[in-house]
């Protein structure tokens, strides 16, 4: 099993616990029954080195409650070197698009109280 404790232990040294099929070796972010894959129960826990690339974002320049001494920020969807998996948190100080290209590469640099930080390398 992958607790959620766990997770967020290993997402503020910069990495990411995933459930990896022993089958087919897909990953999942989450525990889950089934491979989304194959089908298979069986899972083993795997850490993944949290750098990737900017798959897409929001930038929001209206914060929902906790967030005002952040905006405007982006919820980045990162996209995970070297496997599918896709995992997203916030980055802050993002104004317009011109201040994030798509494919920027970018890292998990942390946690917080709104979720995963995410910086760029
Ligand atoms: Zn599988």
């Amino acid at each position: 099993m992958l607790s959620k404790e766990e997770f967020i232990n290993n997402t503020k040294i910069g990495k990411i616990v995933a459930r990896k099929c022993t089958k087919c070796g897909h990953l999942h972010l989450v525990t889950t029954y089934f491979c989304q894959n194959c089908g298979n129960k069986g899972f083993e826990n795997v850490i993944v080195d949290g750098k990737g690339t900017v798959a897409t974002y929001t930038i929001i320049t209206v914060p929902p409650d906790g967030y005002e001494k952040s905006v405007p920020y982006a919820w980045v969807v990162m996209q995970v070197d070297n496997s599918e998996l896709r995992i997203s948190g916030f980055m802050e100080h993002i104004t317009s698009p011109a201040d994030l290209p798509l494919g920027t590469k970018v890292k998990i640099t942390g946690h917080d109280e709104h979720g995963i930080i995410i910086e760029k390398q």
